[in-house]
C-alpha cells in the first residue's frame, strides 16, 4: 500500500534536503570528493563545522530540554530528518564521546553542569575523550589507582590512563579516580570532568599493531580540577561511571532511530552497516578463484546471507533499544548483549573480507598492490579492538550470564 506523506512532512523533507544540497562539502557522496586525511585538522574542521550546522538548523539533541540545547520534536519529524540524513550520510560528527556526557550529566549532573557542557556537545564545539582504563584497571575498573586528593575548592589529580581513543582530539576528558583510601571498593571513586588545557595534563600515542595510533596514554601530575567539576556525589563515582558505560554500550552501538543525542550519527551508522554487507557482496562478486567468482561458492554465500540477516535484527533491535534507552527502562542487558553480537559481526565480516582477497591481504596500507588501499586489512586488524573496548566480550559473556541467564559467578 503506498500512503502519502503529509504537507507538513513534504514541507520539512524538502527542508533537509535543502539544508544538505548548500552544507555538504562539494562533490560530497559522488566518486569525485576526496575526503579529508582521517583526524587531520581539516577533517577535524569539517566535522566541527558540519556538527554546528545540524545544531543551528534543530537537527540534533533530540529528546533533550531547550534549556540544555536540546529540540522537542515530534518523533515523525525526528525520523523524516534521520531518514534524509541517512540517505545523504554526513561528515562524521563532533564531539567525540560528548554524547556519553550528555547521557550522564542527564542523570546525575547539576543544571549548572548540564547548562555548560551540553549545548557545547550538541553543537560539535568541544570534543570529549574517556579516561576510564588504567595499566591495571581495563575489565576491573574499579581497581583504578589514579588519586584525588581535595585541596579546598580544588582536586589534586595525580596518576596515569591509557588505551584513550581519540587522545589527541580531546578539549574536555571525564575520568574516574581513587579519592578515599579507606573506603571499601565501588565506594571509594569520583567523577572529574576537566579541561585538556589544565597544567599538570599531558597525553602520548599508543600504537596499534594496524601500524596507527587511534588510542593514547594520558597523564596526570599534580593536576588541578575545580570541585565543581566533580559529577555526582564524592566517591559515587563509580554509580556514574555505570551510566557512562551503559550509554557507551548501548548508544554505540546502537542502529538509526535510537532517539539519542547524535541521532544523525545512529542513522549513519545504520546506513554504513547494510553498506558493509553490500561491499562484501560486491567484492565476492568481483573476485575468482578457481575459474568462478567467490560469489558462486555457496558455502560462502551462505555465511555472507548469514551476516546480512544478523545485521537487519541487529538494525531493528537497535530502533528498538532506542526506545527502551529514552523509556528510562533500559536494565543495561540489553547495550550488553547489542555490543556484543555487533562487534563479533564485525570481526567476522573483516574475516570473510581478508579471506576473500586471499594473500593479497598481507598487503597493508600503502603498499600499491593492496586492494582497496589496504582498507580490507586495515579493518580485519581494527575489528579485534572492538571486541575489547567498552568492556570485553568475556565481561559481557559474564555479565549476561550472571543477570539473565542467572548462572552462578566463578571464583
Ligand atoms: C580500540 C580500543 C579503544 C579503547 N578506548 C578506550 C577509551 O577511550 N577509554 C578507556 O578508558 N579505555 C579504552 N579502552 C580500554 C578498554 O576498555 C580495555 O582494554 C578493556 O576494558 C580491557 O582491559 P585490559 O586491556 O586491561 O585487559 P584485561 O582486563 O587485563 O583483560 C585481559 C583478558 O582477560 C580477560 N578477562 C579479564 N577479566 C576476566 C573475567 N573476570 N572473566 C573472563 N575473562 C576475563 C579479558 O576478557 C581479556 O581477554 C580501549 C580499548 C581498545 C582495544
Amino acid at each position: 500500500m503506498v500512503t502519502k506523506e503529509s504537507t507538513e512532512t513534504e514541507v520539512l523533507r524538502a527542508e533537509v534536503r535543502a539544508f544538505l544540497d548548500q552544507n555538504l562539502p562539494e562533490k560530497w557522496g559522488t566518486p569525485d570528493y576526496e575526503p579529508p586525511e582521517l583526524r587531520s585538522d581539516e577533517a577535524i574542521t569539517l566535522s566541527k563545522s558540519f556538527t554546528k550546522k545540524l545544531y543551528d538548523a534543530g537537527y540534533t539533541g533530540f529528546g533533550l530540554p531547550t534549556e540544555y540545547g536540546g529540540k522537542e520534536r515530534p518523533a515523525s519529524e525526528r525520523a523524516v530528518i534521520r531518514e534524509e540524513l541517512g540517505r545523504r550520510g554526513t561528515p562524521p560528527l563532533s564531539g567525540g564521546l560528548g554524547r556519553l556526557v550528555v547521557e550522564t550529566l542527564m542523570q546525575w549532573g547539576t543544571d549548572e553542569q548540564k547548562k555548560r557542557y551540553i549545548p557545547k556537545i550538541l553543537s560539535g564545539e568541544e570534543s570529549w575523550i574517556e579516561g576510564f582504563s588504567e595499566p591495571n584497571a581495563g575489565s576491573d575498573l574499579a581497581n583504578v589507582q589514579t588519586t584525588a586528593v581535595r585541596d579546598g575548592d580544588e582536586w589534586i589529580v595525580n596518576g596515569q590512563k591509557c588505551w584513550t581513543s581519540s587522545w589527541q582530539l580531546g578539549d574536555w576528558c571525564f575520568i574516574l579516580s581513587r579519592t578515599d583510601l579507606n573506603a571499601p571498593r565501588h565506594r571509594n571513586l569520583s567523577f572529574f570532568l576537566f579541561d585538556c588545557n589544565t597544567p599538570g595534563f599531558s597525553r602520548g600515542p599508543l600504537r596499534q599493531m594496524t601500524g596507527d595510533a587511534p588510542f593514547g596514554e594520558l597523564f596526570f601530575d599534580d593536576m588541578r580540577v575545580p570541585h565543581e567539576n566533580m559529577v555526582g556525589e564524592e566517591g559515587r563515582g563509580w554509580y556514574v561511571a555505570m551510566t557512562t558505560l551503559i550509554a557507551e554500550r548501548g548508544g554505540g552501538q546502537v542502529a538509526a532511530g535510537s532517539g539519542e543525542a547524535g541521532g544523525a550519527a545512529q542513522a549513519m551508522r545504520a546506513v554504513r552497516t547494510i553498506g558493509n554487507v553490500d561491499n562484501l557482496i560486491e567484492l565476492a562478486k568481483e573476485t575468482k578463484r578457481y575459474g568462478k567468482t567467490i560469489w558462486e561458492d555457496d558455502t560462502f554465500r551462505k555465511r555472507i546471507v548469514q551476516l546480512a540477516i544478523e545485521n537487519e535484527a541487529q538494525r531493528v533491535y537497535g530502533i528498538r533499544l532506542g526506545g527502551i534507552i529514552r523509556s528510562g527502562k533500559a536494565s543495561g542487558n540489553e547495550a550488553v548483549m547489542t555490543k556484543m553480537t555487533r562487534t563479533e559481526q564485525g570481526k567476522r565480516r573483516g574475516d570473510m573480507e581478508t579471506e576473500i582477497i586471499g594473500a593479497y591481504s598481507q598487503l597493508m596500507r600503502g603498499d600499491p598492490r593492496a586492494p582497496d588501499e589496504g582498507s580490507y586489512t586495515q579493518s580485519m586488524l581494527s575489528s579485534r579492538g572492538t571486541t575489547i573496548f567498552m568492556g570485553t566480550n568475556e565481561i559481557c559473556r559474564n555479565i549476561l550470564s550472571e543477570r539473565i541467564l542467572g548462572l552462578p559467578r566463578g571464583n
